[in-house]
């Protein structure tokens, strides 16, 4: 009732705007991680660690909008380059752009797998992109995912396409052929995942093994140690290529991403989100110059056989030069290492309530990215799916409602569950928070 309170006193603006909005936009809500209950909360203004709502109530952000403002909200250096980029030549040509380059050359440079580059609008595209690539480079046909990742949405690897151990579907709207190449397998259960590949390889053979690094669900359920490591040997055995989506991952939790972190090299890997420290589009392909020269297809080049991608405004100058300066600012201030050492002060601070007051809630980070469950839940996860998914539904409520009081008490997070820090976040926000 008292959460309930604060949003009927506090936040009339935003509910009369959320009202407005439900009549035009399915839901009342257009990014997929929008805060929703009560109703929406509408933001008007966005600085380093802190956000404003229309009713003039401040937040501090842990959200991120899902994660790309690792140097905190609409930075100011970044800020100043894209508007001058917009002035002197406008949000797009569709010719190519210096800023094209000198993003793709710094990507080229932190990441140790990537020696070729390729811009899209999203992770989602960049993920789409990746599988047709491996397809087209290996020849062969099935994918295996693993298990509960999101990769965005697209029909063959939308985010709940099959439940595991149950067949239901959550996802609809996709025709059964749609998925009919991918496969799903349990994390950190690397027999399982053999034994498919060896299926396959009598019925067409793998074409890429899609994991993220930091474990399914931006590290909900972690990986081992050496669970990447091991995938790489067993893509190199069954000539599969081995697709990192670093969406998350990418320049957050080092500016090699995760597999600086793992020292495992994949063939491909999947950018999003920080790429462009939070400017509209954001995705991209990179990875091992011969893979990535099918992308070219025939221009400039001998290559006849062309993996096609494309977008109208892909690779626009503003989303280069965000990403430019954007890469090139948390290089100079070390941002991932002061945003990993927020998120490890944020969970210290967390342990320490649950602890001291006995909450069935468990709390670890990997780096900036910082979970928060049900302790039931975080076991499960690793010990019996099937029964997890029977109590996902009462717990996910329940954590949406637990959303809804950090709202209240000032905190944005990620349905109460997931928390991105920020090179923005001192001490004295994670205190305060
Ligand atoms: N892959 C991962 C690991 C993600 O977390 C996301 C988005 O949250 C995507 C892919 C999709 O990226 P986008 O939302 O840019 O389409």
């Amino acid at each position: 009732d008292q959460v309930l309170g604060y949003f009927e006193q506090k936040c009339q603006a935003s509910k009369r705007l959320a009202e407005q909005a439900a009549t035009v936009i399915p839901g009342g809500i257009q990014h997929n991680l929008a805060f929703n209950y009560p109703f929406p909360l509408a933001m008007s203004k966005a600085e380093g660690a802190h956000l404003q709502d229309v009713d003039g109530n401040r937040y501090i952000d842990f959200l991120q909008a899902g994660g790309p403002t690792l140097l905190g909200s609409n930075d100011a250096v970044v800020q100043e380059k894209v508007i001058e980029t917009l002035r002197e030549c406008g949000p797009v040509t569709g010719l190519l752009h210096e800023y094209e380059f000198k993003l793709a050359e710094l990507v080229c440079r932190h990441v140790p797998s990537v020696e070729m580059f390729r811009m899209l609008a999203s992770g989602t595209e960049s993920v789409m992109g990746a599988i047709r690539l491996a397809r087209a480079y290996t020849g062969k046909k099935w994918v295996i995912k693993i298990g509960g990742a999101y990769h965005g949405w697209s029909d063959q690897l939308v985010y709940g396409m099959r439940i595991p151990g149950t067949g239901r579907r959550e996802a609809v709207g996709i025709p059964r052929g749609a998925t009919s190449h991918t496969q799903e397998s349990f994390p950190n259960d690397l027999a399982a995942i053999r034994r498919r590949l060896q299926i396959n390889r009598l019925r067409g053979g793998t074409a890429a093994i899609i994991v993220e690094p930091l474990g399914p669900e931006s590290g909900t359920r972690p990986a081992h140690k050496d669970f990447n490591a091991n995938l790489r040997k067993l893509c190199d055995e069954f000539g599969a290529l081995l697709i990192f989506d670093e969406v998350v991952s990418g320049f957050r939790v080092g500016l090699s991403g995760a597999q600086g972190y793992f020292n495992v090299l994949p063939d491909l890997t999947i950018f999003g989100k920080c790429l462009t420290g939070g400017y509209p589009m954001a995705g991209g392909i990179g990875g091992r110059r011969e893979v990535m020269m099918l992308l070219a297809g025939g221009i400039g080049g001998k290559q006849t056989k062309r993996a096609f991608v494309g977008g109208t405004l892909t690779a626009n100058p503003l989303s280069c030069v965000a990403g430019y300066y954007s890469l090139i600012e948390m290089e100079k201030r070390n941002a991932p290492f002061l945003a990993g050492r927020a998120g490890d002060r944020l969970t210290a601070g967390l342990a320490q309530i649950i602890e001291r007051r006995g909450l069935p809630y468990v709390v670890y980070n990997q780096g900036s990215v910082v979970h928060l469950q049900t302790s039931g839940v975080l076991l499960l996860n690793v010990r019996n799916p099937i029964q997890l998914l029977r109590e996902v539904n009462p717990r996910k409520h329940m954590m949406e409602e637990m959303g809804a009081a950090y709202m209240a008490h000032g905190l944005v997070t990620l349905a109460g569950s997931r928390m991105y820090t920020s090179a923005a976040d001192t001490d004295a926000i994670i205190d305060e928070a």
